[in-house]
């Protein structure tokens, strides 16, 4: 194939990320500590409190999945537990509720933001705590960049005394009432893969209102060493703290955030316009002016009776062209590897991966690639489409 590939969502260096490795190499700081790892904390703290409404304190980590794994370890979820999780989400989200012995309890969808339905997650605990057991967390996920209900949810959250966990692996930049995501919880959580808006290659964060919930995360996440002149250890420790050299790409990343927030969102507008007249397509979008999304990645809806083709048809038909698309994330609860677990739901979820597709929202992608995949999906509706051209 001679056309160069279109990635979904590819790293987007801003330019300054060498300058902070080599100040780690100057300075040898070759360790999961340093001034770049506090210095990036601090670049994270300064942006989330940017709204003039949130106070945080941030723990960078290797990983948004050590950061999950990390707040259930921290809110006590031990074996036999039960934690709540949004089944329509990537693996990572669940995963570390079976790293501690607990099961997850998943819950469906709402179709305006795609993110966990409060009506079903309150049937969820209520039927959990009529079974005997309380759920010991709900862990809730900006899907996408679009943020949850969260006042539905943190509504929820206060009337049973179930602590949420925010998972804003996809949702940097996003706000709900000009708040941002990543500052709604004492247990957030952030993701910086290669994938994500900005990245540091691997890596992640823990956000929490609370200093001593920092200051335990860190402990925690540094194998969990007393304070003695020898290793001596009370609690159980984990090696999740971000190495000083993927922090200084991380400080690099952070220059740029900004524009790479507009820059994702310039791709949904252009979606937006490229579909506007297209029966059976839908962009997925805000419900209101309440949410703000960065639009991580932009997702759309295509009703196969409507439009006589599938989104699989206009899958294959980008992959003939180089480009890459991905159906949503496929449900948690339709996994085999979970499918003990129990579920939630009407059914919503799992629509929504039938019919959705995420297409190429890279922030570096450039009027010729648009122009490409603006072409690529006219052909696809020509050829395809009983009802256009
Ligand atoms: C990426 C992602 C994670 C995990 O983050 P990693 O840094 O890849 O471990 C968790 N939840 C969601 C929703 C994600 O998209």
């Amino acid at each position: 194939m001679s056309k160069e590939k279109i990635w979904l969502s590819s790293p987007h260096m801003g330019g300054t990320e060498l300058k902070y490795i080599h100040s780690a190499f100057d300075e040898n700081w070759i360790a999961p500590l340093g001034p770049n790892v506090t210095g990036f904390e601090k670049d994270i703290q300064v942006f989330l409190e940017n709204d003039g409404k949130s106070e945080c304190e941030v723990a960078a980590l290797s990983s948004g999945t050590a950061a999950l794994h990390l707040a259930l370890v921290l809110l006590g979820v031990e074996h036999g537990d039960e934690v709540i999780c949004q089944s329509m989400t990537f693996a990572a989200s669940a995963n570390p509720i079976t790293y501690q012995g607990a099961t997850p309890i998943f819950v469906d969808s709402e179709e305006q933001t795609m993110n966990i339905s409060p009506l079903e997650l309150e049937n969820a605990i209520q039927d959990r705590i009529q079974k005997g057991k309380k759920p010991k967390a709900i862990i809730a996920v900006h899907l996408y960049g679009m943020p949850y209900q969260v006042d539905a949810i943190e509504e929820i959250s206060k009337k049973y005394d179930i602590p949420v966990i925010e998972d804003s692996a996809e949702a940097l930049g996003s706000t709900y009432k000009n708040k941002n995501c990543g500052t709604f919880s004492d247990y957030s959580i952030l993701s910086f893969n290669g994938n994500k808006i900005i990245t540091t290659s691997g890596g992640g964060a823990l956000v929490t209102r609370k200093k001593e919930i920092k200051d335990q995360a860190v402990f925690r996440a540094t194998q969990a060493r007393d304070a003695a002149p020898h290793y001596q250890h009370s609690k159980i420790g984990f090696n999740y703290r971000l190495s000083n050299i993927s922090a200084g790409i991380g400080r690099g990343q952070m220059e740029v955030l900004v524009e790479r927030v507009s820059q994702r969102r310039k791709m949904f507008e252009f979606y937006v316009n490229l579909f506007s007249e297209v029966e059976g397509i839908t962009v997925q979008q805000a419900p209101n002016s309440d949410y703000f999304s960065n639009h991580w990645l932009t997702v759309i809806h295509v009703d196969p009776e409507q439009c006589g083709f599938d989104r699989e048809v206009l899958r294959l038909h980008l992959e003939q062209e180089n480009i890459e698309s991905r159906p949503l994330w496929k449900p948690m609860h339709l996994q085999p590897v979970f499918q003990d677990a129990p579920f939630y739901g009407t059914g919503i979820a799992k629509k929504l991966f039938q019919n959705g597709l995420c297409l190429p929202s890279g922030s570096n992608l450039s009027d010729e690639d648009r122009d490409r995949i603006g072409s690529a999906i006219r052909e696809c509706l020509t050829k395809y489409s009983k009802n256009y051209g």
